[in-house]
């Protein structure tokens, strides 16, 4: 399948239209961004890496009965998609106090929710992804009811398919964000299953292993990139 005209050039991943209007290329560049873009870098390997993650990561979900976006890696860095239209509301799944969470309610990270949670947040840039309630998205026509609840769903599957992968290898999903497309009336969970969109700590430790390590200026986010996936591919 060859590249089309560009789509649309998100910060880290652009979207190619294809021959078949279903379906576009998605390509993971080497480009991290953090605070809407306000803090920019280049970062080597970083578009391969969460390429080769966000596919293994897809095949994982999808054995839990997850359908997702992912037709066929197409090369280290491109990816054939079904072509969805995105709902703007951001699903945040939380297992541990961080991040907005902990700022917003005056805690410390760290401290374990009893169980997984879920936060809505309206995907705009303008706005600075605001946080937004089930009546204001259905209100505003960002969702249907049903849609929040197939999402709510469909994300802490997700979110427990992917912890328990991740602890296998001695990291914990602390948090983590999840998008949904529509497609001839079906959601399909969407976007990418990376460290850009989620927290994970080093077991033991609690050494950051996601773009915290970029957003805080902890260490080098390629070097802890690349040691993720020797964790998840051996290599
Ligand atoms: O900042 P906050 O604590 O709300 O983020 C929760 C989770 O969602 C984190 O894992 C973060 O990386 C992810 N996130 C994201 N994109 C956003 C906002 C949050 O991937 N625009």
């Amino acid at each position: 399948m060859e590249r089309g005209p560009l789509l649309y050039s998100g910060k880290s991943k652009r979207v190619f239209e294809t021959s078949d209007p279903r379906r576009v290329i998605l390509e993971f560049t080497d480009e991290a961004t953090a605070f809407n873009a306000k803090k920019r870098a280049t970062i080597s390997d970083k578009g391969r890496i969460n390429q080769a993650l966000s596919a293994h990561l897809f095949e994982a979900v999808a054995a839990a009965g997850v359908r997702h976006h992912l037709v066929e890696v197409l090369s280290e860095t491109e990816a054939l998609c079904e072509r969805v239209e995105i709902v703007p509301v951001e699903v945040v799944v939380r297992s541990t106090v961080a991040g907005s969470f902990a700022k917003r309610y005056g805690m410390e990270e760290g401290a374990p929710l009893s169980q997984p949670l879920v936060e809505w947040f309206y995907k705009s840039d303008e706005l600075n992804d605001p946080l937004v309630g089930h009546d204001a998205i259905v209100e505003l026509g960002w969702a249907r009811p049903w849609e929040l609840s197939f999402m709510r769903e469909a994300a802490l599957t997700t979110h427990a398919v992917i912890a328990a992968f991740w602890s296998e290898l001695g990291v914990d999903l602390i948090d983590a964000k999840y998008e949904f497309g529509r497609q001839d009336g079906r959601l399909l969970l969407a976007d990418e299953l990376t460290p850009d969109g989620c927290r994970l700590w080093e077991q033991g430790t609690g050494r950051r292993m996601d773009k915290d390590v970029f957003r805080r200026d902890l260490a080098d986010l390629g070097d802890t990139y690349r040691e993720l996936h020797q964790r998840v591919f051996g290599h």
